[in-house]
């Protein structure tokens, strides 16, 4: 695909490396890994940018103001997130390679029967790798990506919310293959109630007729994944368009162990085979994003103990990072799910999960 600039506009992306404490060491530009969350663009190759208002400015009827918008906030450029990024969850990434990634470098095997499902769910406890698992999806079909969390469409979006699914649908269509991705789908897919708002029925409606494919044709290669945390939300009507439902889970003791390590191995660290062994069993019921954050805390740990003499102590002089620095990291950074809503991940995985 598209090559990538590190530079976000919204900054999000660099913040989050892990590799950042030192300030020394640079990563490569293509590990996105501490950037899954962002929303935003990042920089675009002018000429692809180009080509991407070309081929817009072709679509009928189409409010140019909403297609910037879609181009720079939506649309996510060169999402180098790779299977290998993702700590884990092998059985998900078994499904989406079936489901998702063969139907779209074969697409002349997936029809009429074996056409690819237009809907993909994911859901679990937050910070497990959902949005990193889509980036990667679209970034191993080759498909653009678009990504919008359905809380800033209804608040960003107040009143152009449903205009704005329209055009996004439509540039889905025009830049095929495609992949949108909702964070947070719930919360237009919910349970309809009595005193639903009149929006946010209408973006409901809206949503559901272009997930249908209102306009199109059945050929349209546009994928639709949408996460939540709160997956006894959706409704019948959502369940039933998301025909495939995948469980990601919290991380077992093994991708703990795999994650920590390769947090790790972008610093200096001393941690023998028993205290890494403690520390899998300490993180249980921590979830990846939790995990980074322990991480993190922990890697500031030998700056912490160089107190006043921080300012003129060399890069080389810094002690490694060591199994006591989790110690403390481990007071602060704590599991962010309840073991309550496990439970209920589990029971709506057993009722209406891919059964993985
Ligand atoms: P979700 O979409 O499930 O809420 P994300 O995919 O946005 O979670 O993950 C948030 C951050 O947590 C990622 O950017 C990454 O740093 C870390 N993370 C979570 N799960 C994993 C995983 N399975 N492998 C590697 N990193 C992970």
């Amino acid at each position: 695909g598209v090559s990538r600039s590190v530079t976000s506009k919204t900054g999000t992306g660099t913040s989050t490396r892990p590799g950042m404490i030192t300030g020394g060491r640079k990563r490569p530009a293509t590990s996105a890994a501490g950037s899954a969350v962002s929303n935003a663009a990042t920089s675009w190759q002018p000429s692809v940018l180009t080509d991407t208002k070309n081929k817009i400015s072709r679509l009928k009827n189409i409010d140019t103001k909403l297609a910037n918008l879609i181009l720079n906030e939506v649309m996510v450029d060169g999402t180098a997130v790779t299977w290998d990024d993702i700590a884990g969850l092998t059985f998900a990434k078994q499904a989406l390679k079936e489901i998702v990634i063969l139907p779209a470098l074969r697409p002349e095997l997936f029809t009429g029967l074996r056409a690819p499902a237009k809907g993909v769910l994911l859901f679990g406890p937050p910070g497990t790798g959902k949005t990193m698992l889509a980036k990667a999806v679209s970034q191993e079909s080759k498909a653009t990506f678009f990504s919008i969390s359905a809380s800033s469409l209804t608040s960003k979006f107040v009143g152009e919310s449903e205009k704005l699914v329209r055009t996004l649908f439509a540039i889905a269509r025009e830049l095929q293959p495609s992949v949108i991705f909702i964070d947070e789908i719930d919360s237009i897919l919910t349970e309809r109630s009595e005193n639903e708002h009149e929006a946010s029925r209408r973006l409901k409606t809206e949503f559901l007729l272009q997930f249908d494919g209102a306009g199109s044709n059945s050929d349209d290669r546009v994928l639709v994944m949408g996460a939540t945390n709160r997956p006894q939300e959706l409704d019948e009507a959502a369940r039933r368009r998301f025909v495939k439902r995948i469980y990601i889970p919290l991380p077992e003791p093994e991708t703990r162990r795999g994650l920590l390590t390769k947090l790790l191995s972008e610093q200096d660290y001393q941690i023998s085979a028993s205290e890494m062994q403690r520390l899998v069993q300490q993180t249980e019921g921590y979830s990846g994003s939790d995990l980074t954050a322990l991480a993190k805390d922990a890697a500031l740990g030998p700056l912490r103990s160089l107190g006043e003499t921080l300012l003129d102590t060399p890069v080389d002089q810094v002690r490694p990072i060591q199994y006591r620095d989790f110690v403390q990291a481990l007071q602060t950074i704590r599991p962010s799910v309840s073991p309550q809503s496990l439970q209920a991940f589990e029971e709506w995985n057993r009722e209406y999960g891919a059964g993985i």
